[in-house]
């Protein structure tokens, strides 16, 4: 990042025309969209309280993706408290611009990095922002930071459900989803349910929860001591219907390599901490990468033939009219009695027939089935906008999570043509059978 001539170091002061700001600015929200169209990935870090450590998972999820051979960058939104330049590294560094675009940070790692902490000019200095401000400069952050082509794009946001995440849920089109980092004791607080419930009604799909400081693993013989219990992360998420990505154990090498910038080598020390980053983020490439990014997209740019996630009240609607996608557990083209455990899961929508009164069956998706983890699928399937699921058997429980999720189960269906089956659904002629199968 050498300094010619026509660059200056950018001053923290967000656009002229940031207040009011909700405002629609074409010509800005296209350049924005641009911006945001070479950015494959886009995934917002939330924690329901502070201290939890969201900003050294954040920072250190980014170091792992990097040493993969992704292009990543930071976008570290925490205007008050801004802590990703440290992790990093790159703390006394400062971004430089042209004319309309800012160029970020690159650190050691590889990994860019934009954060307010790179714009101020003292270290102590406090920024004080009201709302429509900070929207303001998020915006810029995301429309005039010269991004390049990546990969990943990980945005660490402060604590709790403000402005900051707001901004940016409004912001980025097309978000993949966030990811909620809790420790042991925080878990049994409700912060950490409302950063899920804010994810939720921003419909922002959930790519999971990671416990930190989840337990402690004593170097010279390797035990892992639950300090402060683990396990609570998993049983919450099971609980809430979303993915846990995983553990990530205490220990004070991590702290220094915060506090040095140097987590690239900490990554790389094989440690226990750094091999569950390193399993963490190979769900979370899974989750981003294995899976259609269409479908993110989809969710968030809805329009009468790509309806919004289901919920409880709409439900209804959505089984009368277009909207609606019902779901068959599948193995061997064949309805399967397991439903956790089938191979696939064909989507059905109703298709108008030539006569124009009865529908049709007609398939629209088919999707391998995610690996078996509990509590996974309601989320999972409302995220791809399911709102029925017919099964030939499913647990009480199981049921009672679709059901927050706003997805209606059949239960007891025979294992035959899944086509057959749905048309019988869209018919009114299903007859559900005994559940065949409470597993
Ligand atoms: P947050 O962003 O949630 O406020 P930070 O990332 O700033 O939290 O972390 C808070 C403190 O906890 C820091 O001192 C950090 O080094 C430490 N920390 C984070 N994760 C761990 C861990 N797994 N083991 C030990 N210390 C950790």
């Amino acid at each position: 990042m050498g300094g010619s001539d026509d660059r200056k170091e950018v001053k923290a002061t967000p656009d002229a025309g940031a207040e009011g700001t909700a405002k629609h600015q074409p010509a800005e929200d296209e350049e924005l969209n641009r911006r945001l169209s070479h950015i494959k990935h886009k995934i917002l870090v939330l924690s329901g309280k502070g201290g939890v450590g969201k900003s050294s998972v954040a920072a250190g999820l980014a170091v792992d993706l990097a040493k993969r051979g992704k292009r990543v960058a930071v976008l570290d939104i925490d205007i008050h408290g801004p802590s990703i330049p440290r992790l990093l590294g790159v703390e006394e560094e400062r971004v430089v611009g042209t004319e309309g675009s800012i160029h970020p940070v690159v650190s050691s790692t590889g990994v860019a990095v934009m954060s307010m902490g790179l714009l101020l000019q003292g270290r102590d200095e406090a920024v004080i922002w009201r709302g429509p401000l900070k929207y303001g400069v998020i915006k810029q952050f995301l429309r005039d930071v010269e991004w390049g082509e990546l990969d990943y794009l990980i945005v660490d946001s402060p604590p709790g459900t403000g402005d900051e995440p707001l901004s940016v849920a409004q912001l980025i089109k097309g978000v993949d989803g966030a990811l909620v980092v809790t420790t042991p004791q925080a878990v049994s607080t409700n912060d950490v349910r409302r950063s899920i419930g804010f994810s939720r009604q921003l419909e922002l799909p959930i790519l999971g929860v990671i416990e930190n400081m989840s337990g402690f693993v004593c170097p010279s013989c390797g035990t892992k001591v639950d300090v402060f219990g683990s396990g609570g992360g998993a049983s919450m998420a099971e609980d809430v219907g979303v993915p846990f990505l995983g553990s990530i154990p205490i220990d004070p090498e991590l702290v220094k390599a915060c506090d040095a910038g140097t987590l690239g080598p900490f990554l790389a020390g094989g440690t226990p901490a750094a091999a569950a980053f390193a399993e963490t983020v190979a769900k979370i490439i899974d989750r981003t990468e294995g899976k259609p990014n269409k479908e993110a997209k989809l969710h968030s740019e809805p329009t009468a033939d790509k309806p919004e996630a289901a919920s409880n009240a709409d439900t209804a609607d959505k089984r009368a009219g277009k909207g609606q996608r019902v779901a068959v557990p599948v193995t061997g083209g064949k309805l399967s009695a397991h439903f956790g455990h089938c191979e696939e899961f064909v989507i059905f929508s109703p298709k108008e027939t030539s006569e124009g009164t009865a529908v049709e069956a007609e398939v629209v998706d088919v999707l391998e089935a995610p690996p078996h983890q509990p509590g996974l699928l309601p989320a999972w399937l409302n995220e791809r906008r399911v709102n029925v699921v017919i099964a030939g058997g499913m647990g009480s429980r199981a049921q009672e999570l679709f059901s927050q999720a706003g997805i209606e189960v059949m239960v007891g269906a025979a294992s035959t043509d899944p086509k057959e089956i749905v048309q019988s659904y869209f018919d009114g002629t299903l007859v559900a059978g005994q559940n065949v199968c409470d597993h």
